[in-house]
């Protein structure tokens, strides 16, 4: 099971256990990338955004309700 990272284009294996799966794998460079595999062959893929850079919400003009 190989697949492309969308993000950097680089060609990684994943073995045998991926190729009936769906989840997150993490990419050399970092990139999460959300991918459904069936019966060896890759279904769908999908760059993630990098949940570890929230935004932080909470000091929005007139949502102080103080
Ligand atoms: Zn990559």
């Amino acid at each position: 099971m190989r697949i492309n990272c969308l993000s950097c284009g680089h060609k990684f294996d994943l073995g045998d256990a991926y190729d009936d799966f769906e989840g997150p794998v993490k990419c050399l460079c970092g990139a999460m990338l959300e991918i459904r595999t069936e019966d060896g062959r890759l279904k769908a893929i999908r760059l993630m955004e990098n949940i570890s850079r929230r935004p932080s919400r909470g000091r929005e003009l007139g949502e102080a309700a103080a």
